[in-house]
C-alpha cells in the first residue's frame, strides 16, 4: 500500500509538472507574441551592408547603391526612412526598387529582376509611417513575422529588426510588447552575434539627437551592438564597451553635428554619403563605414576571446539546435577600432565650413 501510495503521489506530481509546463508554455506564447524567426543561412561567415535614410531617388542614393553592390554583400539591412518624403505608394519603387531591386524578393516593381530569395531586411522610419499604417511599405516588402519587428539568423548572426516609431502598435517603451519580445528572444539566443537595428538612435550627436525612449537595456538583454539612423550622419558611440552606431548617410541630405557630442562618442563623420560594410565569422565581427568614394572612414572589430561570463539563456532555445556547437558559450570580450581617415577634429573643421 505504501508503495502504491508513493506511485500515485509520484504520478500526481508528474501530472502537476506537466500542467505547470503547459501553463508556462501557454503563458510564454501569449507573452512573446511570436518568434518572427527565420533562419536564412548556416554559413560560417557572412558579409552584409547597412544603409540608412537612403530612400530619396538621386545621385547620392545611386552612388551609395553602387558602392554597396561593389561589396557583393549577401544581403542588406536598413536603418529606416526607406521612402521619402511621406512613405507613399507612388514613390516607393522609385526610391527603393530603382536601386536595390536585385536584393528584394518578391520584387513586383518596374526596375528589373528581383532576387530569388529575399536579401533586403529594412526597418520602419518615421517617413515610412507618414502614410497611414505604413501600408505602402508593408505591401511592398515581404518580411518575417509581423514585418514591423522581426528577427532572422544568417550564419553566426541573429538580427533583430525593431520598429522605433511611436506609431508602432506594440509600443516602443522598454516595457512594451515589442521590447518584451526583444528581451525574451535576445536572452534565449545562442547566436554568436546579436545585432539590434532600428531607425531612431538611442544616442546621437547629430542635429536630431538621442531618442531616450529607445534607450533600452540592450546589453543586459544580450545584444552585441545597436545600429540606427534618423540622424543623417555616421557616428560610433561606445558606452561601457557596448557599441551604438548611427548610420544615416544613405542618400537623403546630410545633417550637421551638435557642438557637444554625447558621452561615449568615438567617431563622427558627415563629410560625404556612404554605408556600412559588416564582415562576421564565428570568431570576430568587423563594422566599417565607407564613403561613396571608397574611403574607409571607421573600422571597429569585436573578437570572441573568452568563454567566461556569458549568461545562460533564460528561456529554452527551440531553434535552431546546436547551431554553434563548436563555439557556444563564448562571448565577445575585446574590441579594437581604427580611424582610417584623419582625426575627428578635421571632420569638425569641414563641417563648420559646410554649415
Ligand atoms: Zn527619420
Amino acid at each position: 500500500m505504501i508503495f502504491k501510495g508513493f506511485k500515485t503521489a509520484k504520478n500526481k506530481f508528474k501530472i502537476l509538472i506537466s500542467l505547470l509546463a503547459l501553463g508556462l508554455g501557454l503563458l510564454g506564447s501569449f507573452w512573446y507574441p511570436r518568434s518572427n524567426h527565420e533562419i536564412r543561412a548556416q554559413s560560417a561567415s557572412v558579409r552584409f551592408a547597412v544603409i540608412g535614410d537612403y530612400g530619396w531617388a538621386g545621385q547620392p542614393e545611386a552612388d551609395v547603391a553602387k558602392l554597396v553592390k561593389s561589396w557583393n554583400p549577401a544581403f542588406i539591412i536598413t536603418t529606416g526612412d526607406n521612402n521619402y518624403e511621406s512613405g507613399s505608394a507612388s514613390t516607393i519603387d522609385r526610391n527603393i526598387g530603382q536601386y536595390y531591386h536585385s536584393f528584394i524578393f518578391p520584387y513586383v516593381g518596374k526596375y528589373g529582376a528581383g532576387a530569388s530569395d529575399n536579401r533586403f531586411f529594412p526597418t520602419l522610419g518615421n517617413h515610412d509611417w507618414y502614410t497611414s499604417g505604413a501600408k505602402p511599405y508593408l505591401d511592398y516588402f515581404v518580411l518575417p513575422g509581423n514585418e514591423r519587428y522581426y528577427d532572422f539568423t544568417w550564419g553566426p548572426i541573429q538580427f533583430f529588426a525593431i520598429d522605433s516609431d511611436t506609431q508602432e502598435p506594440d509600443g516602443t517603451s522598454s516595457s512594451s510588447i515589442q521590447a518584451t519580445w526583444l528581451a525574451g528572444f535576445l536572452s534565449a539566443s545562442n547566436a554568436i552575434w546579436k545585432l539590434v537595428y532600428m531607425h531612431h538612435p538611442p544616442y546621437s550627436s547629430g542635429q536630431v539627437g538621442s531618442t531616450s525612449r529607445m534607450q533600452w537595456p540592450y546589453r543586459a538583454w544580450g545584444a552585441t551592438a545597436v545600429l540606427a539612423g534618423h540622424d543623417h550622419v555616421y557616428e560610433r558611440i561606445v558606452k561601457n564597451g557596448f557599441p551604438y552606431f548611427v548610420n544615416g548617410l544613405g542618400g537623403e541630405e546630410r545633417f550637421p553635428f551638435r557642438s557637444t557630442p554625447v558621452s561615449g562618442s568615438q567617431k563622427r563623420y558627415n563629410g560625404d554619403y556612404g554605408a556600412m560594410l559588416v564582415d562576421a565569422s564565428y570568431t570576430s565581427i568587423t563594422f566599417k563605414f565607407i564613403n561613396r568614394n571608397g574611403s574607409v572612414i571607421d573600422t571597429y572589430t569585436i573578437n570572441v576571446t573568452s568563454i567566461a561570463g556569458r549568461a545562460p539563456p533564460r528561456r529554452p532555445v527551440t531553434s535552431p539546435p546546436a547551431r554553434h556547437a563548436a563555439v557556444s558559450g563564448t562571448i565577445p570580450a575585446s574590441a579594437h577600432a581604427t580611424d582610417n581617415v584623419g582625426v575627428v577634429g578635421a571632420q569638425f573643421k569641414r563641417l563648420n565650413g559646410m554649415s
